[in-house]
């Protein structure tokens, strides 16, 4: 098979040509490599490529697969991966996209980077980023922004930008993001790659750098559901380490996407949210979403209206906790610890309290300045039950809202973003349309809730649009069933996965290499 054709299938038959010894570690990490170094020059998905561990990982994974030891190992095992550098990674450098954090090398891995290790999984590297994870587009990255491979004028979608352009430009098979109000999910949905937003305290948060500690989670990002099911089977479980770890075994998810594969929904309930659409949604995002509901009915679900009252206060609420969470998470960023120090300009007393308003100048971006004083100012003293109690009330009536609602229905489906992708520069200047991108998928993060986006199709203009799907706290499998049988639908009609359509001009000079 050429590294052209291998790179294209998912981890999921990577993982099973691995097992039937056609391929090896090695030679699947070198293709991806090869990948990524002729991508990179259009894409810029990756802040460090770490070939060297990488093909090290391999070699010791081939050498126990040829021994039998398959002991510990994941399905997964042997098939790399791509991080995003907000999750912490031993001795492979780790910024969160930030001057803040540039040059550090952390001394431990993430759990889920244990995991991945101990299941056999080669890093290939760190993805870009919003600097911490804030923001829409990529384009907050105090590094570089990542381009869409469906369109490169164009941003994949953010923060996690970085790791779902690697997996929709063929450079890497599976990805890590995170997911503090859709940063796995919008891009998902902006570049037709899957991603999941797990429950909260369904995989372990220890090692992933903190942006708002209570709507933070780590989650999976493929190019199948499947994929999605394997890889957060591998990540997900109880971690003392993290305080908010739900003590229970993960859901049986890759056993939910097989049987959904069957494509029989015969008496699942489906809950189209009726205050996710309408005005602010492109028609060519709803006509691919309504699309993909007639298939679920053709299946055999049963379709009803849900309505989630106070969904359209998320947003709102969300930017008062949100900034509160990460005014005080950021306040670690010192200039004594790790990363940056930037003493005071000449004349300036050489204080430590000036020193690390330096660096904090110097170390952060706008958009990160900004949310620090929206959050200092919604949690200073006389207007913190104003804003913060308030904000946290609407919480509380969001997950009554996911309640009633799933009474009425099993899963409850809506598209990912109002919009396909946009252009460099489109909403740099107005922020509250950037923070409109995640209108739809900051209600899971609000609620703890897992949810998850899955491509549908490409709007008129040729752009993928994301379909999600939300189910109730740690029954994250409910949600991989319909998904599984959506995308098996969709890509029949396709005639196959969405990425037929990508052309893909960087893997041209390699069709004629060969992984064996
Ligand atoms: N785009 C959202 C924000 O800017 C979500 C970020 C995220 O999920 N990390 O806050």
């Amino acid at each position: 098979m050429s590294t052209t054709e291998l790179v294209k299938e998912s981890a999921s038959e990577m993982a099973r040509q691995l097992r039937a010894k056609e391929i090896s570690s090695r030679e699947l990490v070198q293709a991806q490599l090869d990948v990524i170094e002729a991508a990179e020059p259009s894409i810029d998905a990756f802040l460090h490529v770490s070939a060297d561990q990488a093909l090290e990982q391999a070699d010791a994974i081939d050498k126990r697969l040829a021994a039998g030891e398959t002991e510990g190992m994941s399905e997964l095992a042997g098939v790399p991966i791509a991080i995003k550098d907000m999750i912490v990674t031993k001795g492979i450098p780790t910024t969160a996209a930030s001057r803040i954090l540039e040059g550090w090398v952390p001394p431990y891995d993430a759990t889920v980077i244990e995991k991945i290790k101990a299941a056999g999984l080669p890093i290939l590297g760190k993805t870009n980023l919003d600097e911490f994870a804030q923001g829409s587009s990529t384009e907050h990255s105090a590094y570089k922004s990542t381009h869409n491979p469906w369109d490169t004028e164009r941003v994949p979608g953010g923060s996690g930008g970085g790791s779902a352009s690697a997996v929709a430009a063929f450079e890497a098979p599976l990805a890590l993001g995170t997911d503090t109000g859709g940063s796995i999910r919008q891009p998902g949905a902006l570049t037709g790659t899957v991603g999941v937003k797990p429950t909260y305290g369904g995989v372990s948060r220890f090692g992933a750098i903190a942006m708002a500690s209570s709507l933070d989670q780590i989650g999976p990002v493929s190019r199948s559901v499947l994929d999605s099911a394997l890889l957060q089977e591998l990540i997900g479980g109880y971690d003392r380490r993290d305080s908010t770890s739900i003590p229970k075994p993960v859901p049986p998810l890759a056993a939910a996407a097989r049987e959904g594969m069957k494509r029989d929904l015969k008496g699942m309930k489906v809950g189209l949210v009726k205050e996710l659409g309408g005005e602010g949604y492109q028609p060519g995002v709803e006509a691919r979403f309504n699309e993909g509901v007639r298939l679920l009915e053709d299946m055999g679900a049963e379709v009803v209206e849900v309505s989630c009252p106070h969904f359209p206060y998320a947003l709102a609420a969300y930017y008062i906790i949100m900034p509160s969470e990460v005014s005080s998470n950021l306040a670690r960023y010192d200039g004594m610890r790790y990363g940056m120090r930037v003493m005071p300009p000449e004349g300036v007393e050489r204080t430590a309290a000036n020193m690390m308003s330096a660096t904090r100048e110097a170390g952060f971006g706008d958009e990160v300045k900004r949310r620090i004083i929206l959050g200092i100012y919604a949690l200073s003293a006389g207007y913190y039950d104003a804003w913060y109690g308030s904000a946290q009330k609407v919480r509380t009536l969001i997950i009554r809202d996911f309640e009633q609602a799933f009474e009425k229905a099993d899963v409850l489906v809506s598209p990912t973003s109002p919009t396909t992708a946009f252009k460099f520069g489109d909403k740099m200047d107005d922020p509250l349309a950037m923070y409109l991108n995640d209108v739809a998928t900051i209600p899971a993060n609000m609620a703890g809730s897992p949810a998850m986006s899955i491509p549908a199709g490409l709007s008129d203009d040729g752009l993928p649009v994301g379909f999600q799907f939300f189910a109730p706290q740690m029954r994250d499998e409910v949600m991989y069933k319909p998904a599984a049988a959506l995308e098996a639908a969709l890509q029949e009609q396709w005639g196959g996965p969405v990425f037929k359509d990508l052309k893909a001009p960087w893997l041209d000079g390699l069709t004629n290499g060969s992984a064996k």
